[in-house]
């Protein structure tokens, strides 16, 4: 049975110019020495995909998206189709992050759309779910988490192996609260028991499950201990490259 891929990826979300984010990538391939456990992803704002994606040529660090539009082409201002981030060498795409479902009113069926578009071009939708803390302390954080897995049963299975989730609960994002890594641990098995449910046991066991939410070069190896913590979606802490790479240095390599 192939092991499960582990991931650290780094959001720096509506962050860098394009001088900051050059400077981040060189100092990231510089300090950067990939021992095959895990695949590292930056994900750059639009603005910068096309010129990090030219300066990672010759490296092993990956390029992301932070978002997508669901359409290939046509007349939506403003929107980013998956033909043109396939395009520049774009491998990962997050979807449904909680800002997007936040700010830009992302439902679970839009994110549905954007999880086929990526797919459709072949790329790896990195999936987002998680709860609020309203949703937790009310008892309902499975439910809803259950709910924006449930979309999943749209994909067929022959794509299952492409997809990546990101656990990541609303209030431990960009707050400095991170999940105990025993609580983490507790909604990534009930996520992949979810997912084995759904679809099977192979599946279940081969999908990447990551964890956001505040985690540093600090906390990460807790974390990533844990058995159904496949590695880390970071936001805050990778638009500065030591912390990025000590985050990546410090992740846990487990035996399995
Ligand atoms: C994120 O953007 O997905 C995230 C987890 O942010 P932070 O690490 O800053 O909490």
């Amino acid at each position: 049975m192939p092991m499960r891929k582990r991931i650290i990826a780094g959001n720096w979300k509506m962050h860098k110019t394009l001088t900051e984010g050059l400077e981040l990538v060189e100092m990231l391939k510089a300090g950067y020495e990939p021992d095959g456990y895990y695949e590292v992803v930056v994900h750059p704002p639009y603005t910068l995909l096309s010129p990090v994606s030219k300066a990672l040529e010759e490296s092993e660090i990956r390029l992301g998206a932070q978002n997508v539009f669901y359409e290939d082409r046509g007349a939506y201002t403003g929107e980013i189709s998956p033909v043109m981030l396939k395009d520049i060498g774009v491998e990962y795409v997050i979807v449904g992050h909680s800002e997007r479902r936040k700010y830009f009113h992302e439902d679970n069926e839009t994110v549905l759309k954007k999880v086929k578009a990526v797919l459709r071009h072949g790329m790896k939708p990195i999936l987002c779910v998680g709860e609020t803390l309203e949703e937790r302390e009310s008892g309902k954080a499975r439910e809803v988490v259950a709910r924006q897995i449930s979309i999943l049963k749209e994909i067929p299975v022959g794509d299952m192996e492409d997809i990546i989730i990101a656990y990541e609960p609303v209030w431990a994002i960009g707050t400095g609260k991170t999940a105990t890594p025993e609580l983490a641990q507790e909604m990534h098995a009930f996520i992949r028991d979810t997912i084995e449910k759904m679809f099977n046991r192979e599946i279940a066991i081969n999908v990447p499950i990551l964890y956001g939410g505040s985690v540093k070069p600090g906390n990460v190896y807790d974390l990533t201990s844990e058995d159904d913590i496949d590695g880390a979606l970071v936001g805050g802490a990778s638009l500065d490259a030591d912390s990025f790479l000590a985050i990546i240095k410090n992740a846990a390599r487990k035996i399995i």
